[in-house]
């Protein structure tokens, strides 16, 4: 069985909320509490020494930062969404990435953030609410109902996906799949279980890849399955690179990579336990040649 002591103790990240403080601030603030470090890789992410509990803390109640871990950060800044650009959050609740989106565009433009499930979306509105965003507009329904011939959607310049999955990157869930695979067999209700996440996420994925001036997409999960991740990934690859896209590299300096299951797996992202974070996924498509079938 995996040995735990392999993990790191995980720092306590914080987002600064660019939107409601500047950085400058918020690390002069923290610094009254706790050594403050500021990310190499993310300007706004802030890591303060293990053990704090922060829930109480005045800037985090008012929305000025957000508890949210440095894997998650990497997923809206590897989007790179313009100010002004039209923006989809495909399955956005509880909303960490979606209002991360609106404070790296600047509060421009617009995000629509969709969100299927009833329960999820007030958290969704929450969070919204503290951030301080205006140019997010939460949308209650399906994703793979969002018609990309739409009007509405035809403007669209970047997609993040962050679909449902099985979460086996996070605490307990992601020892799993370190188990002998004899182990591993005997639970074939979790391997059917996700066989339909992946089903889903593909379903989604081609569904973002057909918007038609979208430029931009992430595909991030929280699992550690190469079912969820690279497999996916691999499945879209044809029709991906039919409508103009190629995967790129988000963070080239980012040491741990996709699992070399196909040529091309070098330009994804993994995070690990042993990075001192949670097992993370995260992929980028970006169009290199234009969609011929806009109309101008
Ligand atoms: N991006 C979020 C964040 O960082 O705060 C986390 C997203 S969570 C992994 C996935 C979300 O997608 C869940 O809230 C789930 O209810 C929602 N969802 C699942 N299927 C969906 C669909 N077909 N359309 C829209 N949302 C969906």
């Amino acid at each position: 069985l995996p040995n735990k002591t392999e993990d790191v103790p995980k720092p306590r990240f914080l987002r600064v909320n660019t939107l409601k403080i500047d950085i400058e601030s918020a690390v002069k603030e923290f610094s009254k509490i706790s050594t403050v470090k500021r990310d190499e890789m993310l300007p706004d992410l802030l890591e303060l020494l293990p053990g704090f509990d922060l829930h109480d803390h005045p800037l985090v109640l008012d929305g000025s930062v957000f508890l949210q871990g440095k894997a998650s950060c990497m997923v809206a800044h590897a989007l790179n969404p313009k100010p002004g650009w039209k923006v989809i959050d495909a399955c956005a609740a509880p909303g960490n990435k979606t209002i991360h989106l609106a404070a790296l565009m600047k509060g421009r433009g617009n995000i629509i953030a969709c969100e299927l499930n009833e329960t999820r979306l007030k958290i969704l509105q929450e969070t919204v609410r503290r951030s301080g965003a205006t140019n997010i507009d939460i949308m209650s329904g399906d994703f793979l109902d969002v018609d990309p011939k739409d009007p509405a959607y035809r403007k669209v310049r970047a997609i993040l996906l962050d679909p449902s999955c099985s979460g086996s990157g996070i605490s307990a869930q992601r020892l799993d799949h370190l188990l002998p695979s004899h182990i591993k067999d005997v639970d074939a209700g979790a391997s059917k279980r996700i066989q339909k996440l992946a089903g889903f996420q593909r379903k989604a994925l081609e569904h973002a890849l057909s918007f038609p001036s979208v430029e931009r997409i992430t595909y991030s999960t929280c699992s550690v399955h190469q079912e969820e991740n690279e497999d996916v990934i691999q499945s879209v690859l044809p029709l991906a690179s039919s409508l103009g896209f190629e995967l790129a590299t988000p963070y080239p300096q980012w040491k741990r990579r996709g699992l070399p299951v196909f040529d091309g797996s070098e330009h994804l992202l993994r995070t690990d336990p042993s990075d001192g974070m949670e097992g993370f996924f995260v992929a980028l498509f970006v169009r290199t040649q234009p969609n011929e079938k806009i109309a101008v």
